[in-house]
């Protein structure tokens, strides 16, 4: 599997996978042509652990493009794993893969809820992140929904109208609100009443919502895998 870099903070070491199939206009991941390292799970697992992080976070890119050795990954690693994913390539089977396993925490982002404004932003369609999710919700992982607030575009909206659609699969469904951060220049950062305004709406469909206002982390350090 192709990794661009790991970054360490406190408490956790984040492995961001290289690629992705989605296109989207804000992307915030470095996938240049070539900056990246090819390593297999056995050597990812040695490299990390000699960290000793209390939890690792599978991010990107997109970690499921690299779907069966990221099934040995988490199988192999005995230690808390969270795995970000844009949800387009969860299917009933990997899903299933990954029950009872390590793996304590899905986050899965819905990055919009009508399917045109979704093409345009990722390139792809969204009806395998709905199935995705629907079936998340049939599992036993634990999971929660996120959306990036990109004022004008995935806007007050656009947030209405996932909290809806996700309170019509579940309404514990966990769904955290993210702040955009200006990359693209599609739009410029929400304020903190936009973000919280867009909150007390969801709230109205799910019974937790959650922000990116939240929490602030900040990494101790970022570098390539070496082999
Ligand atoms: S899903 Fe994530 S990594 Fe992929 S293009 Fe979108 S923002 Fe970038």
């Amino acid at each position: 599997m192709k990794i661009s870099y790991l970054s360490l903070s406190e408490k956790r070491c984040t492995i961001q996978f290289y690629g992705c199939n989605f296109k989207c206009k804000a992307c915030f991941a470095p996938n240049k042509a070539n900056r990246y390292t090819e390593v297999t799970p056995e050597r990812l697992i040695t490299e990390i652990k000699q960290f000793d992080p209390g939890e690792v976070m599978l991010a990107g890119g997109e970690p499921t493009l690299y779907r069966r050795e990221l099934i040995e990954f988490i199988k192999m690693y005995d230690t808390k794993i969270i795995l970000t994913t844009n949800g387009s390539l969860l299917d009933s089977v990997f899903i299933r893969e990954m029950e009872n396993t390590c793996l304590k925490e899905i986050h899965i982002d819905l990055k919009a809820y009508t399917t045109k404004l979704h093409e345009w932003y990722t390139g792809s369609s969204n009806q395998m992140v709905f199935d995705a999710i629907a079936q998340l919700n049939r599992s036993n992982l634990d999971f929660e929904v996120m959306t990036v607030f990109i004022p004008g575009i995935i806007d007050t909206d656009e947030i209405e109208k996932i909290a809806e659609f996700l309170a019509g699969i579940g309404t514990k469904i966990r769904y955290k609100i993210i702040r955009y951060v200006p990359i693209g220049n599609i739009s410029q950062r929400p304020t903190e009443a936009e973000i919280k305004g867009a909150v007390s709406i969801a709230k109205e469909y799910l019974g937790n919502v959650t922000s990116s206002l939240e929490e602030r982390t900040h990494p101790l350090r970022s570098f390539r895998v070496r082999i």
